[in-house]
């Protein structure tokens, strides 16, 4: 069988990672077409097992997104998740603490959301901030930030000891496409109140930022709360990648209908 996108974008724990030599526009010999129509089939899997994931109640799932402004993570969410059945589905996206998160440890407010059995958790930023933006700006000590990539792996690892699988995405997208991005928000008013000034102050930083994320992405890619590195200057290659990911994800489960509870063949809807 060939390998899998699974396999091939998913970071080996202890391997070395320089996001500088991966190529966000790689598409791994896909055509575009080939790839939006299968795109569309893994979403109908997807759909299907999410409600034998939801039947069973035994297992939960929490997909955790990051990437640089403009690198797609709401477009990824929109389209991959589309379809799922919102019961058994939640989305939280993290911003700036609140002074009452502030007043907690830092994964107080990511617990609380996790996914519980059943459920598929989908995390548009995460706790991974408090090693990103919060190391680029200094937001914390070095002496504080620097230990949060153990109690990351510490946490993650007790979801998993708990029935989560976690996968984690990183999408990649080149500085160039960011500006375009970011010129397409400004050019379209429709598009305007997607626009944060804040976004090119933050842009000054790329160089900062790949540094961040490769320190992440390289300490806390373990066996039970991978990486995936996605190229994602092309979005359809993007929402093949991440659709097929979570369509294996969820095949791997061998997800099945509960046993039902007694013998319904003799039993009559009068
Ligand atoms: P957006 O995703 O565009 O709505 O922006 C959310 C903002 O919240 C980004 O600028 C993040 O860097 C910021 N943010 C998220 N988590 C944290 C955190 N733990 N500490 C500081 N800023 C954060
Ligand atoms: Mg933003």
């Amino acid at each position: 069988m060939a390998k899998r996108l699974h396999d091939k974008l998913m970071v080996k724990p202890g391997k070395k990672i320089r996001l500088s030599d991966w190529d966000p526009s790689y598409n791994f010999g896909w055509k575009e077409e080939e790839a939006r129509a299968q795109t569309e089939k893994n979403i109908e899997e997807i759909i299907v097992l999410q409600n034998i994931l939801a039947a069973e109640a035994k297992h939960s799932v929490l997909f955790v997104l990051q990437a640089m402004d403009a690198g797609g993570k709401d477009g990824t969410i929109r389209k991959v998740m589309s379809g799922l059945n919102p019961q058994g589905c939640r989305v939280t996206s993290f911003k700036a603490p609140t002074p009452e998160e502030l007043s907690h440890d830092f994964l107080w407010r990511v617990h609380r959301v996790c996914p519980g059995k059943g459920e598929i958790g989908i995390f548009n930023r995460s706790h991974y901030e408090d090693v990103l933006v919060v190391r680029v700006h200094g937001l914390a000590p070095k002496k504080v930030w620097s230990q949060r990539y153990k109690l990351i792996n510490e946490f993650e690892h007790l979801l998993a000891s708990n029935g989560t699988t976690i996968r984690k995405f990183y999408l990649h997208i080149s500085k160039e496409e960011q500006k375009q991005r970011l010129e397409e928000r400004l050019a379209d008013p429709k598009k305007h109140w997607k626009f944060n000034p804040g976004d090119l102050k933050e842009r000054e930083y790329w160089k900062n930022y790949m540094d961040a994320f490769d320190d992440a992405i390289e300490k806390c890619s373990t066996a039970h709360a991978p990486w995936f590195i996605i190229p994602a200057d092309n979005k359809w290659f993007r929402d093949l990648a991440v659709s097929s990911i979570v369509l294996d994800t969820l095949r791997d489960l061998k997800l099945e209908y509960p046993e039902p509870s007694g013998d319904f063949s003799k039993v009559v809807v009068k």
